[in-house]
C-alpha cells in the first residue's frame, strides 16, 4: 500500500450525520462520509471537522475505522444561520488548530467541501504549510445562471473566485463542473482533477417491485414516477409537476416527491399549490425526507425516476436509481447528462422542460424505452466509493508532491466583495 495519508476534512455548515434531504443536508454530506469511509477502509486516516449544533453533540467520534468526527465549538449558544457562518471562519480556525495541538497531530493536506469550509481551509493550509483543496458542491455563480432561487450574495460570488485562484487544487465530481470552473471563474485546468461521486452498491440495488409497493401502499396498477431531493427552485420539482400535468389523465398516475422539512416546508407548500391548480394534487404523495436506509423501497417500487435539476454539480440520487434498476428521466445537467448522452442504458436524457420530461416519461410508460434492470444497474457500476476514494487520494498524492516542490505559500488576504480575486501565488498548482 502507498503510504497513508492523514487528512483534515472540513464540512463546516454541514454535518456529515445530518438529516438527508433536509435544507442544507444532502449530497455533500453523503459524498464527505462515503469518502473518508472508503480512505479509513484503505488505511488512511481521516479527521472530518464540522461546527457542533447542539451541547450534547460529542467533541469527537468514530464514524469509521480511521474516521473521526469532530464538533467545533466555537463559543456560541446556538449556531449561526449559514448566510452568517463565514463570519466565523477565524474562530473555526482556532477549534481546528485546538483540537490538532491537543492531540498532537499533524496532517498531510486540508480538504474543504464547500466555500464556507474553503476559507477555513484555506487559513488552516497556510499556518501548516500543507496543501489545501476543494470541492464546491456547488458554484453561485452557476445557480445565479440559472434564474431560479435567491441570489447569492456578492460575498460568496468573491469567495468563490477567490478560492478557485488560491486552493492547490480544485476537485469536481465530473467534467461538467471542470468547464464551469474554467468558463466562469477562469480556473486553471491543470489545477482541476476529478473525483467522482458513487453508490453504496450493496444498499441500492433491485429489489422485487411488487413488495416494495405493498410495502409503500401503492397499487399494483399505480404507474409511479419518483423524484428524490430537497425541494428546492434549483432543483425543478415543480418542472416535474408540469410535466406531469401533460400527460394523459390516468387514474393510476401518482407522483411521489421524497425530500424536504415536511408539510411546513415553503417549497412543500409551494408546489402543493402548483398541484391544486392543476388539478393533480389527488396524484401527489409527499413524504418529507427519509432516510437512505428506506429508499432502495422506493427505488423499486417506481416506474421511472425523474431528475429535472436546473444544476447539479454531479446528482448523486440518479446513480443511485440506476443502481436500482430504475430508468432516469433526467435534465441536462451533472452526471446524467454524460451518461444520457453516452445513451448508457436506462438514462433518458432531455432538454429538462416540462414537455420533455413529459415525453420521457411516456416513452418509459408507452415500454418504447425499456432495458432490463441489471442492464440499467451495469450503467452505474463505474461509480463505487472505493474508486471515488482512490481517485481522491491520488489526486491528494499529487498536490502533496507539487506543494512540497514549490514551498510555501504566505497568508493573503480575500478580496472583498465584487474585488477581483488576488494573482495565483507562485507556489500554487
Ligand atoms: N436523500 C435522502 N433522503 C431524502 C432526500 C435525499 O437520503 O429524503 C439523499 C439522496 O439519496 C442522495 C442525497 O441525499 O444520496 C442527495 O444528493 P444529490 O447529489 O442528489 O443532491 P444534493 O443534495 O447534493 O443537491
Amino acid at each position: 500500500m502507498k503510504r497513508p495519508q492523514t487528512i483534515a476534512m472540513l464540512s463546516i455548515h454541514s454535518s456529515p450525520l445530518g438529516v438527508l434531504g433536509t435544507r442544507d443536508t444532502g449530497g455533500m454530506s453523503v459524498y464527505v462520509r462515503a469518502l473518508a469511509r472508503a480512505m479509513g477502509r484503505a488505511g488512511h486516516r481521516v479527521d472530518i471537522f464540522t461546527l457542533r449544533r447542539h451541547a450534547d453533540i460529542p467533541a469527537m467520534q468514530a464514524l469509521a475505522p480511521n474516521v473521526r468526527l469532530v464538533t467545533l465549538d466555537i463559543g456560541l449558544k446556538t449556531p449561526p444561520p449559514k448566510r452568517e457562518l463565514h463570519r466565523y471562519a477565524a474562530d473555526c480556525v482556532t477549534a481546528v488548530e485546538s483540537f490538532r495541538s491537543q492531540a498532537d497531530g499533524a496532517y498531510d493536506l486540508v480538504h474543504s467541501h464547500y466555500w464556507i469550509s474553503g476559507e477555513v481551509g484555506r487559513q488552516l493550509g497556510v499556518r501548516w504549510h500543507r496543501p489545501h483543496v476543494i470541492t464546491f458542491h456547488t458554484l453561485a455563480a452557476m445557480k445565479d445562471r440559472t434564474g431560479r432561487g435567491r441570489p447569492a450574495a456578492a460575498r460568496r460570488l468573491a469567495a468563490e473566485s477567490a478560492l478557485v485562484q488560491d486552493a492547490d487544487a480544485l476537485l469536481v465530481a465530473c467534467a461538467g463542473e471542470e468547464e464551469n470552473l474554467v468558463r466562469h471563474h477562469g480556473a486553471d485546468p491543470a489545477c482541476i482533477m476529478q473525483v467522482p461521486g458513487g453508490v453504496d452498491f450493496e444498499r441500492f440495488r433491485p429489489l422485487d417491485g411488487h413488495r416494495a409497493r405493498r410495502q409503500w401502499g401503492f397499487d399494483a396498477e399505480d404507474f409511479i414516477i419518483l423524484s428524490i431531493g430537497r425541494l428546492a427552485p434549483l432543483k425543478g420539482q415543480d418542472r416535474i409537476l408540469e410535466a406531469v400535468g401533460r400527460l394523459e389523465a390516468d387514474a393510476h398516475l401518482r407522483l411521489v416527491f421524497v425530500g424536504g422539512d415536511g408539510p411546513a416546508d415553503p417549497e412543500q407548500r409551494r408546489l402543493e399549490r402548483l398541484a391544486a391548480r392543476a388539478g393533480l394534487a389527488k396524484r401527489i404523495t409527499f413524504t418529507g425526507s427519509l432516510p437512505h436506509s428506506d429508499l432502495p423501497a422506493l427505488y423499486a417500487a417506481a416506474d421511472v425516476f425523474v431528475q429535472a435539476s436546473h444544476y447539479e454539480s454531479f446528482g448523486l440520487v440518479g446513480l443511485e436509481a440506476l443502481a436500482c434498476g430504475r430508468p432516469v428521466v433526467t435534465s441536462p445537467v451533472g452526471i446524467m447528462a454524460t451518461l444520457g448522452a453516452r445513451s448508457q442504458p436506462g438514462c433518458l436524457l432531455t432538454d429538462g422542460s416540462p414537455a420533455g420530461l413529459a415525453a420521457g416519461i411516456t416513452a418509459v410508460r408507452e415500454q418504447r424505452q425499456a432495458w432490463p434492470p441489471d442492464a440499467i444497474r451495469s450503467a452505474a457500476k463505474a461509480f463505487s466509493w472505493t474508486q471515488a476514494a482512490d481517485a481522491a487520494l491520488a489526486a491528494y498524492r499529487h498536490v502533496i508532491r507539487r506543494h512540497a516542490a514549490a514551498g510555501f505559500k504566505t497568508l493573503g488576504v480575500l478580496p472583498a466583495a465584487g474585488a477581483p480575486a488576488k494573482p495565483r501565488s507562485t507556489s500554487s498548482v
